[in-house]
């Protein structure tokens, strides 16, 4: 234990109960006391909210209940639930959870998403799957948010996660630089399926979904491997255009 010189260990342990006791600040302007899920009741009023999403893919739209792309392309995920628009401040908490290590943030994300979950009623998976990170990616940045955000949801809503069941064996180009093609032929063979998902329902969870291709294509890979449905669940979808 650190102590300062001649400080008595009981001291500290005695500051740490009582920082332990009192109402944590805001973790957005560290300001204001916490209201909800870290936030003070001003910043939470000022979350970007995704009320008007695309019904399949989340993509938050300002009217009509399928976006364009939905009607082109359909999708094989079978539903996208985003509760936030990855704006600010959105972009800078999930920022501040990748590159930053801030995992308070993940509870924050995972709040979020199960008051969405609960508020529409949507239906419970078997089971959840965090989008998978190659391993070396994993070892690179430490951890993989969306198993910390899918172990939450799950603990919440009393699912399982099994994210074992599906690996991601090659990095992948920016899926937001390429055009839909492009992004299907990126992610051809990224992911493995190493437990047969017959007949079960599947929710992905991520903390953003850009483009939608990956959870697509994981979607594409589970239901190919027999699972009978795959949605995900992410905190943020990114607007048509930033
Ligand atoms: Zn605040
Ligand atoms: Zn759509």
């Amino acid at each position: 234990m650190n102590t300062l010189p001649g400080k008595k260990p009981e001291q500290s342990a005695l500051i740490r109960t009582i920082t332990r006791l009192m109402p944590s600040n805001c973790l957005l302007c560290d300001d204001q006391v916490e209201w909800q899920h870290g936030l003070c009741k001003e910043c939470w009023g000022t979350l970007p909210r995704n009320t008007t999403p695309c019904r399949v893919c989340a993509l938050p739209l300002t009217g009509g209940r399928l976006c364009g792309a939905c009607q082109t392309h359909p999708s094989a995920l079978d539903k996208v639930v985003a509760p936030m628009i990855y704006r600010q401040p959105v972009d800078r908490i999930v920022c501040e959870l990748k590159y930053r290590e801030r995992l308070s943030w993940a509870r924050t994300a995972a709040e979020l998403i199960v008051e969405i979950i609960r508020q529409r009623d949507e239906a419970m998976p078997d089971f959840l799957v965090p989008v998978p990170m190659t391993l070396r990616a994993v070892r690179r940045r430490g951890f993989n948010q969306s198993a910390y955000i899918a172990r939450l949801v799950g603990r919440r809503l009393r699912i399982k996660t099994r994210g074992g069941i599906i690996v991601k064996h090659r990095e992948t180009e920016r899926q937001s630089n390429l055009s839909y093609r492009e992004r299907q032929s990126n992610l051809r063979g990224a992911f493995e399926v190493l437990k047969r998902p017959v007949g079960q329902s599947i929710v992905l969870i991520d903390d953003v979904v850009t483009t939608g291709s990956t959870a697509n294509e994981l979607a594409r890979v589970l239901k190919k491997a027999g699972a009978a449905e795959v949605s995900a669940w992410a905190f943020a979808r990114t607007p048509d255009k930033i």
